[in-house]
């Protein structure tokens, strides 16, 4: 994959929010963006996971500050935006990815409790971040939104009830924004990844590891996808190279969904 060469147009000398940027697929979308000229502000509520972003990215030379917030509380969202335009100057992208698995029980059984936290960080999360961001990248000339859906945006898969759901919310939720501020130019897309290799499947792999083998062997290419290949997804989205593209949920599974 990704060899670490300078490729897309229009991220070099921009700001970006990554939220969930300590682990994963923040992580490594992070690290991408980084790696093509942009200052990353990385939320999370993990410090340590944050902090090792930001020095992984300094390390290589670029540039990145850490936010400590929880993507459900208003003011550390609004915390996140106000330190790229404090830090960085302005606000061009931002990838809203925090998200949890929750609980694996069938729809009879699903707690309260879990379908609450599930929607509260996977939707109202992304919610919130949009509030937030839109008005910042208005008043700074525009820029781009991506927004961590999943297959499970587009699928249903049994026993993920509120995963499922916050993930269809998650892309309903972008077409809007897309149709509400693509004119004024700010355009909003989100991704759909199939399986990836980050620490939230590695968790599914230790408590559930037959369902995981039918998964990659229903996965036409016949792997789990790296977590790098979905940032470039990411930024391809945010760069100049995307720039007609809006309001869409990008698939990136390895064929799984068009079976
Ligand atoms: P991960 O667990 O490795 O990373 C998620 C990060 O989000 C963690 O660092 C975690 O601390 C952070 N986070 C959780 N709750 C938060 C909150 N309230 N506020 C701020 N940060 C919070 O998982 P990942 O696989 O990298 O998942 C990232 C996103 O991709 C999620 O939205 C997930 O649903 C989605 N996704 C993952 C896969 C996959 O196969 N891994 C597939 C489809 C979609």
């Amino acid at each position: 994959h990704y060899q670490g060469e300078k490729t897309m147009n229009g991220i070099n000398g921009t700001v970006a929010i990554v939220t969930g940027g300590g682990s994963g697929i923040g992580q490594a979308t992070a690290k991408r963006f980084a790696e093509e000229g942009a200052s990353v502000v990385v939320n999370d509520i993990d410090v340590e996971g944050g902090k090792e972003t930001v020095s992984a990215i300094e390390a290589d030379g670029g540039e990145a500050v850490f936010v400590e917030g929880d993507v459900t509380d208003p003011e550390d969202v609004a915390e996140t935006v106000a330190t790229a335009l404090d830090t960085f100057g302005g606000l061009d992208f931002a990838f809203n990815n925090a998200g949890i698995e929750g609980a694996s029980e069938p729809s009879s059984d699903q707690p309260l409790s879990n379908w609450e936290k599930v929607i509260d960080i996977n939707l109202t999360g992304v919610f919130l971040g949009l509030r937030e961001q839109i008005p910042a990248m208005l008043h700074d000339g525009g820029g781009a939104i991506v927004n961590t859906a999943s297959i499970a945006g587009l699928l249903g898969f049994p026993n993920l009830t509120p995963y499922v759901a916050s993930k269809h919310g998650v892309v309903g939720l972008t077409k809007t924004a897309a149709l509400e501020f693509s004119a004024e130019g700010v355009r909003v897309n989100a991704v759909c990844p199939g399986v990836i290799e980050t620490p939230m499947v590695e968790r599914t792999q230790e408590e559930d590891p037959e369902t995981m083998e039918q998964t990659i062997a229903a996965t036409p290419i016949d792997r789990l996808g790296q977590p790098e290949e979905i940032a470039s997804a990411v930024v391809w989205l945010c760069s100049e190279d995307a720039s007609f593209v809006t309001g869409e949920s990008l698939v990136v599974d390895g064929g799984y969904s068009v079976q």
